[in-house]
């Protein structure tokens, strides 16, 4: 055995254990690569695990406008490898593997991934947030084929091609606006009568000749052989149905966070949402969340930034003093 020094606290682990970490960051986006800055600074050396996309959900979208500091807008996949770099000249160190298990019960806590075993006396989970389906007929079948929940990874391929968009928030907009650069027109498919973005993207997409509108409406099937051919849709106020020919359908109506992992250790909301106090700290001493795993409020790159930021200062308190 040898002894393992959190704070005050002493504990004795098994000798096998190699190396325990300090701190181990679960996830690359916003809020895990700026928590991994502010513990390497912290002198934490931590070790980020990515999961399969490094910069996160801020990678997939074409330019970043809000972002502070770069007035002219920034690409999203730039601004992850901007962040990535910042942390990694302070010492932060990347593992680009997927989380499969986590053991949270004792410290060192135990992190396994597909290829190895890691322990650490601290984690922060950032694993953010993963797209909503829409669970209908044809989707499942269809998603390659037409349809998409990233407009930027795959608007090229609908270069004059017609196109619907499911949603009605900030994210359905952007990808609109962004899509109609391809597209020839991009419908805009919406379960009510009214949006729920931002007034300037509101603005962009009533000003834009190539968006239009179908209100009060659901699609009930997604219809095609190797390519989407056309939906059906459903009128929520009459039940009237109809057929509208597309040629794909880009779905943006929400995300669920990815915390299945940790269900039987942390608490959650009925969402699935990770509860943390002020403090980001999560129920277990030692284990902090931070970004879209905890909020589904802002959702925001500089929010979960700022989130991750929090998280390691917390993390780097709580390795200091063990409380
Ligand atoms: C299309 C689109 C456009 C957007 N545009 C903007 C914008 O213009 N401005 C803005 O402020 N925000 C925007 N957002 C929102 C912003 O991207 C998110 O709020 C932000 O990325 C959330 O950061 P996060 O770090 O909490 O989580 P995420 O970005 O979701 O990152 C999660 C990380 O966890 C990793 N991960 C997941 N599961 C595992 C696992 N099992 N093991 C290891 N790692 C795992 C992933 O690989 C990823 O690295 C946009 C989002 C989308 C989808």
């Amino acid at each position: 055995m040898v002894e393992l020094k959190l704070g005050n606290l002493k504990k004795k682990v098994p000798k096998d254990v190699s190396k325990v970490e300090e701190i181990i960051i679960l996830g690359a986006g916003p809020a895990g690569l700026s928590a991994a800055l502010y513990a390497a600074r912290a002198e934490l050396s931590p070790l980020v695990i990515t999961g399969m996309e490094l910069g996160g959900q801020a990678s997939l979208t074409n330019t970043i406008e809000n972002y502070p500091g770069f007035p002219d807008g920034v690409g999203g996949s730039q601004l992850g490898e901007l962040f990535q770099k910042q942390a990694e000249r302070f010492g932060a160190k990347f593992e680009f593997d997927v989380v499969t298990e986590v053991d949270f019960n004792e410290v060192p806590f135990k992190i396994k991934t597909f290829s190895k075993e890691f322990l650490a006396k601290s984690v922060i989970i950032s694993t953010g947030a993963s797209p909503n389906l829409l669970n209908v007929k044809g989707e499942k079948e269809l998603t390659g084929k037409g349809v998409s929940y990233c407009g930027t990874c795959d608007g090229w391929f609908f270069k004059d091609k017609k196109i619907v968009v499911v949603g009605g928030g900030d994210s359905a907009l952007e990808e609109s606006l962004f899509l109609t650069r391809f597209a020839s027109s991009v419908t805009i498919i919406h379960r009510r009568d009214q949006l729920r973005a931002g007034k300037i993207l509101q603005t962009r997409a009533f000003n834009n000749p190539k968006i239009s509108f179908i209100w009060d409406s659901i699609i009930k099937e997604i219809q095609g052989d190797q390519a989407v051919k056309k939906v059906q849709l459903e009128n929520v106020k009459t039940g009237a149905h109809s057929i509208l020919e597309t040629d794909g359908v880009f779905v943006f109506i929400g995300h669920t966070p990815n915390t299945n992992l940790f269900k039987s250790f942390l608490d959650m909301d009925q969402n699935g949402f990770i509860i943390t106090n002020q403090y980001v700290k999560t129920n277990i001493p030692g284990v902090f969340a931070a970004g879209e795993v905890m909020d589904s409020h802002f959702k925001q790159v500089v929010t979960s930034a700022g989130m991750g930021a929090a998280a390691a200062i917390e993390a780097t308190k709580y390795l200091e003093s063990g409380d």
